[in-house]
């Protein structure tokens, strides 16, 4: 590091200085607050949380506040390396190279690969912000093979998000504290949403709303919250069933949702000696209409008590139970006979009444 600092501030103001502010978004994380970067003369000098953002407005974090050092910094790598002749992959040996050199370097090598099997090529561009960009390379390159951070860390999450509550963290959007009464946060890391997240936080709880935090440690957003659970590292799936269990044990769960849009209904393979166990139950000779969005599950309807195959339409799948003789019953054509078959929730009646249950023509209702 230059022991000269980069930013004196007693240093008096430089005459006839060109003095600009632009507009942006931070990239120092995913959260992209607003910024208003101050240039002179065309370089960066300082960086502050824009007011007018709706975002964050005009909070700044340190990370955010220290963009400029991504820009200025002497540790920054301003030309590509080259790994030491002699030395080994982990010696951490190497020696700085022109531009031209490296991109003679990359074309040669990815030419020969692109002209036998281009799938061949890996690409994985770590944090960088600009995956449109490089999974966009990947593409015209030829490889499927391409990754970065997002997909080991925030995309999921957002896809889970997006798919069931219709929103998600960061650029994706927030939790909607405005009107929520309980906020229970699971699994966030520290750093995540992280300026958005503790303005809405901080004004959610002055408001009276309660703050439920799930997480191995009492650090950044747990050490405010109303109730910290301190589970396990890798134990959060188990913790949904169970909350997912109590719902369903105590029939909370909305039933037409879960009947208009989730295969709830399905039935699912109960028969240990099947190929098939734990599968949903599909004719195959059935028509699956759109090869999307297959139509040849089999589930039992609430309202007429058949057992039927293809889409719910106009109809009330039930929700819960267990079928076995049913569908023999009700001759299903192309119903694995065998088959027992439970349907992928459990009765808001109790399990207990209905595996008592054995004539199972008429299952219960959800
Ligand atoms: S939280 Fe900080 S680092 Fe992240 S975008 Fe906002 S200012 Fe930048």
């Amino acid at each position: 590091m230059s022991a000269i600092p980069i930013h004196d501030p007693t240093r008096p103001a430089l005459a006839n200085a060109v003095n600009e502010m632009r507009t942006t978004t931070c990239y120092m994380c995913a959260c992209r607050c607003g910024i208003r970067v101050h240039l002179r003369n065309g370089e960066v000098r300082y960086i502050e949380g824009n007011p007018d953002h709706p975002l964050n407005q005009g909070v700044i974090c340190a990370k955010g506040s220290s963009g400029i050092m991504k820009q200025y910094s002497p540790a920054r790598l301003t030309k590509p390396l080259l790994r030491k002749p002699g030395s080994e992959r982990g010696d951490g040996q190497f020696e700085a190279i022109e531009w031209e050199t490296a991109f003679t370097m990359l074309a040669e090598r990815l030419q020969k690969i692109r002209s036998t099997d281009p799938k061949q090529f890996a690409l994985f561009t770590g944090r960088d912000q600009m995956q449109a960009l490089t999974g966009l390379f990947a593409r015209q390159f030829g490889t499927p093979n391409y990754a970065a951070h997002g997909g080991f860390c925030s995309v999921n999450m957002a896809a889970g998000m997006i798919y069931t509550i219709g929103g998600s963290f960061w650029e994706f959007g927030g939790p909607d504290l405005e009107r929520a009464k309980l906020f229970v946060m699971i699994g966030t890391a520290e750093d995540h949403h992280s300026n958005p997240m503790k303005a809405a936080l901080s004004k959610f709880k002055r408001n009276g709303g309660r703050f439920v935090s799930i997480n191995p440690v009492r650090t950044g957003y747990s050490a405010i919250a109303d109730e910290w659970v301190p589970i396990k590292p890798g134990t959060d799936g188990a913790l949904l069933l169970a909350l997912i269990h109590e719902l369903i044990q105590l029939g909370l769960y909305d039933r037409e949702f879960l009947a208009r849009y989730t295969n709830a209904g399905q039935l699912v393979n109960q028969d240990t000696a099947s190929d098939d166990f734990g599968m949903f139950l599909r004719d195959a000779d059935a028509d699956i209409g759109n090869p999307l969005r297959p139509a040849n599950f089999y589930w039992w309807d609430r309202l007429d008590r058949t057992c039927r195959c293809g889409p719910y339409r106009g109809c009330g799948p039930c929700a819960a139970g267990a079928l076995h003789a049913a569908a023999r019953h009700t001759g299903c054509a192309g119903f694995p006979a065998a088959a027992g078959a439970r349907q992928a929730l459990h009765p808001r009646m109790g399990r207990r009444r209905y595996r008592n249950s054995r004539s199972h023509d008429s299952p219960p209702g959800a």
